[in-house]
């Protein structure tokens, strides 16, 4: 239940009662197609005539096309609906500080065509890549109509000034992805933290999700991410800087973080944390300090693990362990009903589930209540995730309160 907010709220109209069923039928549409109008008013409750009056203007507006004409054993044949995936496209855009992706996608989050620059450490000239491989998508597919660019970051973004702000792993501050792009494309820019558009993703189009309003998505890459949906909306706190665990330190006198903290979550369990794990293992047996080598790629040691390299092993075990702590801590602290896990480490979570079980289970009363799944990392979750940005505009219930 949401406490009505006196200060900024909207009188329910019958002009907004009307949107949110348009909404509600949109949305019954996307998860449930091919449907029928019939079926339309029996799953809502609402009148024959209504559920017509708003199929008509979604028709019109071509969201939504009629497909074939369904079966049944008598009666007059319905004819199912479908959401319209050719009326419209979106740019999705993963910032990460190696490499950056990009894709067009349909309706349905479907990749219609992607791309993918290294990305430079000065952001001025990020931006001017980015806007250079965002027209050049747009211009290979003259026929579509782009509805909007969204763009996940490795950093917070700020509610008020659109900015990111805090992205130890870039390096970067203040950069303004949102104004910079819709200047140079005309299109409407949406920028969100990765773990944010991830969770955000898995509450409107993901597979585990289906009826759960408690979640988190994590984010294991350079550094370690968190987006936390509570009762059906995302955890933004002020300014939408809520949601660093990566940063919360789980030992004071541990190692100093990129963010300037010491013994951060993020400094033992992400990708960065093993390829120093190993590097050190490697530095001890040959008599060198890890800085003297230089230091190995995490998937150089996923690789390396599958080979059954006992260094590359008892990394990622470490690794596992600590991600084990890290969402014991999450589990304790929200109670969420499923925990996603997004990164390269889902690759081998053969070998690190068991281990995080453990942990999760040693450390948190409540560790029965939460599932925890590692989405294929083939599939590019971030991507999809900064493409639901733009779509879940058109699916989200408009604020009354
Ligand atoms: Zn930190």
């Amino acid at each position: 239940m949401r406490k009505i907010n006196l200060s900024s709220f909207q009188i329910a109209t019958s002009e907004i009662a009307r949107d949110i069923n348009r909404r509600i039928i949109l949305n019954l549409i996307r998860t449930k197609q091919p449907i029928s109008r019939a079926d339309i008013a029996r799953y809502t409750g609402l009148q024959r005539s209504t559920v017509s009056l708003i199929i008509e203007q979604l028709l019109a507006e071509q969201w939504i096309t009629e497909g074939a004409l369904g079966h049944l054993p008598r009666g007059r044949k319905p004819r199912f609906l479908h959401l319209n995936n050719e009326r419209a496209g979106i740019i999705g855009v993963n910032v990460r500080p190696e490499l950056t992706t990009l894709a067009l996608t349909d309706l349905n989050a479907n990749f219609i065509t992607q791309d993918s620059l290294p990305t430079p450490t000065n952001p001025q000239l990020f931006l001017e890549q980015l806007a250079d491989r965002i027209q050049n998508l747009l211009k290979s597919h003259p026929n579509t109509f782009c509805e909007g660019i969204g763009v996940g970051v490795p950093g917070r973004v700020n509610r008020q000034t659109q900015k990111m702000v805090f992205a130890p792993n870039l390096g970067w501050r203040n950069v303004d992805f949102k104004n910079y792009l819709e200047k140079v494309t005309g299109l409407p820019v949406e920028v969100e933290n990765a773990a944010n558009s991830c969770a955000l993703f898995e509450l409107w189009f993901g597979k585990h999700s289906e009826g759960i309003h408690d979640l988190i998505a994590l984010t294991v890459s350079e550094g370690i991410g968190t987006g936390i949906i509570a009762n059906g909306q995302l955890v933004t706190g002020v300014d939408g800087m809520a949601g660093e665990f990566g940063h919360v330190s789980i030992n004071e006198n541990g190692p100093l973080c990129r963010c300037g903290n010491h013994g951060c979550w993020e400094v033992y369990a992400s990708n960065m944390a093993t390829s120093n794990y190993y590097a050190q293992a490697l530095g001890k047996s040959n008599g060198k300090s890890s800085n003297e080598r230089s230091m190995p790629s995490f998937e150089d040691i996923m690789r390396l693990c599958e080979q059954g390299d006992s260094r590359a092993r008892e990394s990622i075990d470490r690794m596992a362990h600590y991600l084990g702590v890290g969402i014991a801590m999450l589990v304790t602290s929200f109670a969420p009903r499923l925990i996603i896990c997004v990164g390269e480490v889902t690759r081998v979570w053969d070998r690190v589930e068991p281990i995080i079980r453990d942990i999760v289970a040693e450390k948190s009363p409540l560790a029965n209540a939460t599932k925890i799944i590692p989405l294929d990392d083939f599939a590019y979750p971030r991507l999809r995730g900064a493409v639901s940005l733009v779509l879940q505009k058109h699916f989200v219930a408009p604020s009354v309160a």
